[in-house]
């Protein structure tokens, strides 16, 4: 502890969505703080970018001279809430050298430098701790680290994006199509201006990678994460999806699996892909998430809340200063990162899937048994077959549209059917091709 009168000093990087309700919250239930950790909380200095007196903080606690403040004597707890990769990195990399305990809330960062804050934290004998960065408020880190430590993980699987739930949501419950869905998730606040990280699924991914790397005890970058967006998944899509008793959402999927040779691996990918209405995550809707995991003994366990928002990621980030602060009074730290078990990472095509694929073909006889012809050369086992003529405008037929919905198969196995259905004169487009998750039949 810092100093004579037993405060626990916290340097808190960052005054916006996320900053601005961690210090509130220090403020307003500092006694209450207090008493839960064993020592008062003191905020020592505020690190922004634009240092200007009408912050809502007293002007004296801000600074931009972040190197300075993570290294002041009397902060023993450093809490990241600016983002993103760096100047983040370096600040938390300078804390932990120095002795200071960390917690942040910053995905994009613990998803391709775990392995080595995790080492600094490690050779300084101090905390790290990133509640925040999956899934906001949702406890989902810790029921993972401490809660399951004596089980086996199987699987974990999520909606880990709000911005995109909300747009999926949109679209399944007005008939809306993406552009015009996002365009109101813009007008609402819950997608940026640039939404490229969200509706392309770089942001699921980032979080996959926590989860999986957690679950597995195996370290998982962003870049081991297999990733689709969801910016093609149209309003046909939605129809289709309703017609075969699904909805679509942008899943984060990280599993153990076992390759033919008998080698357990790990997926984690991200993608957008049918979920029959009856699964639990088919329920989550708008900006909510939600993660199930899987456990041997355990069984499934499914955690829902809210993902993002300044102050439901606030209180995630309290629970870990708190917990980071209590190891400070009694002298100690927290249970250090396991990733001994060291699992390679299984490559996309190994992955067992169901398909949905909708596709233009000409309107004429023979045509279904072509396509049926492709998917069992394979050995892809065709599940449901739905066929639709197709109207023009002026109430002509001109053409059918077939959605097919397959059994489970590798993922390679049904990438070669759908670039074979591709190149056959009888099909005309392939409008979309999505995986059906939830189901292993
Ligand atoms: P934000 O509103 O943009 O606030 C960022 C804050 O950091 C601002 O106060 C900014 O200073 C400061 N900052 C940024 N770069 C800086 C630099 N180079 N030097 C000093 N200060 C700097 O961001 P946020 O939404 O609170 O998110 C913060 C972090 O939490 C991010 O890592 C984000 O991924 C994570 N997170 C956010 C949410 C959420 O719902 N917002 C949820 C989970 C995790 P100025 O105010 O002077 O510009």
């Amino acid at each position: 502890m810092s100093d004579a009168k037993n405060e626990i000093g916290v340097a808190v990087l960052g005054l916006g969505n996320v900053g601005s309700q961690v210090v509130r919250i220090i403020e307003e239930s500092a006694s209450d703080l207090a008493a839960r950790i064993g020592a008062p909380l003191k905020v020592r200095g505020i690190g922004v970018r634009r240092v200007d007196t009408d912050r809502g903080v007293p002007a004296d606690l801000l600074t931009d001279n972040i190197e300075e403040l993570v290294s002041r004597d009397d902060v023993d707890i450093v809490v990241e809430v600016m983002g993103p990769v760096e100047p983040a990195r370096k600040a938390i990399l300078a804390a932990l050298e120095q002795g200071k305990s960390v917690v942040t809330a910053n995905k994009a960062l613990m998803a391709v430098s775990a392995g080595e804050l995790a080492a600094a934290a490690e050779s300084a004998h101090v905390d790290l701790y990133f509640e925040a960065a999956v899934a906001g408020a949702i406890p989902v880190i810790r029921p993972l680290t401490q809660s399951l430590a004596g089980d086996t993980v199987v699987r974990v699987a999520g909606i880990v994006n709000g911005t995109t739930n909300y747009i999926l949501s949109e679209m399944d419950s007005t008939g809306a199509d993406y552009a015009s869905a996002l365009a109101d998730a813009g007008a609402l606040g819950y997608a940026e201006a640039d939404p490229t990280a969200d509706v392309e699924g770089f942001d699921a991914a980032a979080k996959a990678a926590i989860l999986a790397s957690i679950a597995f005890h195996t370290r998982v970058t962003s870049d081991d994460v297999y990733r689709e967006g969801m910016t093609k998944v149209s309003a046909a899509d939605f129809a289709s999806a309703r017609a075969l008793g699904c909805t679509i959402k942008l899943l984060a999927i990280c599993e153990r699996i076992t390759d033919n040779e008998g080698q357990e691996r790990v997926s984690a990918r991200v993608y957008p892909a049918l979920v029959p209405l009856e699964h639990p995550l088919a329920s989550v809707n708008g900006a909510f998430n939600a993660v199930v995991v899987e456990a041997e003994a355990a069984g499934r366990l499914m955690f829902y809340g809210q993902g993002a928002g300044g102050a439901p990621t606030a209180s995630a980030v309290l629970g870990d200063l708190v917990m980071a602060a209590r190891n400070r009074v009694q002298g100690g730290r927290g249970p250090r990162e396991s990733k001994y078990a060291k699992l390679p990472i299984a490559p996309i095509g190994l992955i067992p899937t169901r398909y949905y694929v909708n596709m233009n073909v000409a309107d004429r006889p023979g045509v279904l048994s072509a396509v049926a012809a492709e998917f069992s050369k394979r050995e892809v086992s065709i599940a449901e077959v739905r066929q639709e003529g197709m109207v023009d405008e002026g109430g002509q037929r001109c053409g059918a549209r077939i959605v097919v919905v397959t059994h489970q198969a590798t993922d390679a196995a049904l990438s070669e059917t759908v670039a074979a259905l591709a190149d056959l004169d009888v099909v005309q487009d392939i409008n979309s091709v999505l995986r059906l998750e939830g189901t292993t039949e």
